[in-house]
């Protein structure tokens, strides 16, 4: 079978993915013991997601795929953008995000907002980009507990509820995560180009 390594210590993330793929083994850097952080110094999703790819690649030498996410919001310029997981600091703490988003949002009447994902995927050969992006809203107020992150404030369109709150088959529907990895699926299965 094909081998993959998919450039995330995110377990939640891998086991995600192994659920989409078939015919294709995907390895996880904890499955091959490599434990550092990848920092990500890009301020693009694009840029941290080939910056992650392309440094397992030089040590690895195989196939390999990394990913990067965040939300942007239209009337903060996509902030919190790249800097999602630290939007309130470093401590990268979810509700403390999502209190200083609600804070930046006061009095604003239009809240539109997406939550994205760029894959890169790298082989000998090529490198490849692939984006999924979910539209939505950002809610008055936070509420739901499902998911993690800006769930409890993200409504995606043609919804009155937020993603923590939805139940969860919908936003594995939906999800921007969900949307970039079948495209990734799409592009190595049936003529997989590793
Ligand atoms: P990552 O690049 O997938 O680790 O995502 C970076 C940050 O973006 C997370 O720590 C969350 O704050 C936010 N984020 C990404 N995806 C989601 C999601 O599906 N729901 C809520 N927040 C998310």
């Amino acid at each position: 079978m094909k081998k993959i390594i998919f450039a995330t210590h995110n377990q939640n993330k891998v086991t995600e993915v192994k659920a989409v793929f078939s015919g294709i083994n995907i390895i996880s850097l904890s499955e091959l013991n490599y434990t550092q952080e990848i920092e990500e110094t890009e301020d693009t999703f694009s840029g941290n997601a080939l910056l992650k790819a392309r440094q397992v690649f030089d040590i690895f030498n195989s196939p390999v795929f990394a990913d990067d996410s965040g939300l942007t919001v239209d009337v903060l310029n996509g902030a919190p953008g790249v800097r999602s997981a630290r939007y309130a600091g470093e401590d990268k703490n979810h509700q403390k995000n999502n209190d200083k988003l609600l804070e930046a949002l006061y009095g604003k009447t239009i809240r539109n907002a997406q939550f994205r994902t760029v894959i890169a995927f790298k082989n000998a050969e090529t490198e490849m980009l692939f984006e999924g992006i979910v539209e939505g809203t950002i809610a008055l107020k936070s509420s739901g507990l499902g998911g993690f992150g800006y769930d409890p404030l993200f409504i995606p369109k043609g919804y009155d509820d937020t993603f923590a709150a939805l139940p969860k088959h919908i936003k594995l529907a939906l999800s921007h995560r969900s949307i970039a990895i079948q495209k990734l699926h799409a592009f190595l299965n049936p003529t997989t180009k590793c």
